[in-house]
């Protein structure tokens, strides 16, 4: 047995992807310390599976509350569209009004 105990990641990625390290494996098998470790990781990989699962199951009528919560912020895009359409073309129209060259010295 490798007198070095593997880096957690190390661990990580063998428990993950199962690819073969005997050297590993060996040291694993002997070392209670490692072997806590790839307990400790499973029990991580069990907590990240039934959280996602959590978040990634649709709550009932989440669809439709999403479709409503969308068609509100389009509305609210286009207000403010048509809002900041009316307001530049009051600065625009003001630009031009004040452009206007002077009647006495035509600046
Ligand atoms: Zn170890």
């Amino acid at each position: 047995m490798s007198f070095f105990h593997p880096s957690r990641s190390r661990l990580d990625r063998w428990y993950h992807t199962g690819e073969v390290d005997e050297g590993l494996e060996q040291h694993v098998e002997a070392c209670v310390k490692c072997s806590d470790e790839i307990e400790r990781i499973a029990v991580d990989q069990v907590d990240v599976t039934s959280a996602l699962t959590a978040v990634l199951e649709p709550e009932p009528g989440l669809e439709a509350r999403m479709g409503s919560r969308i068609g509100e912020a389009l509305l609210a895009k286009q207000d403010l569209q048509l809002m900041w359409q009316v307001l530049s073309s009051g600065v625009n129209t003001a630009k031009i009004l004040l452009d206007q060259p002077h009647p006495d010295t035509g600046r």
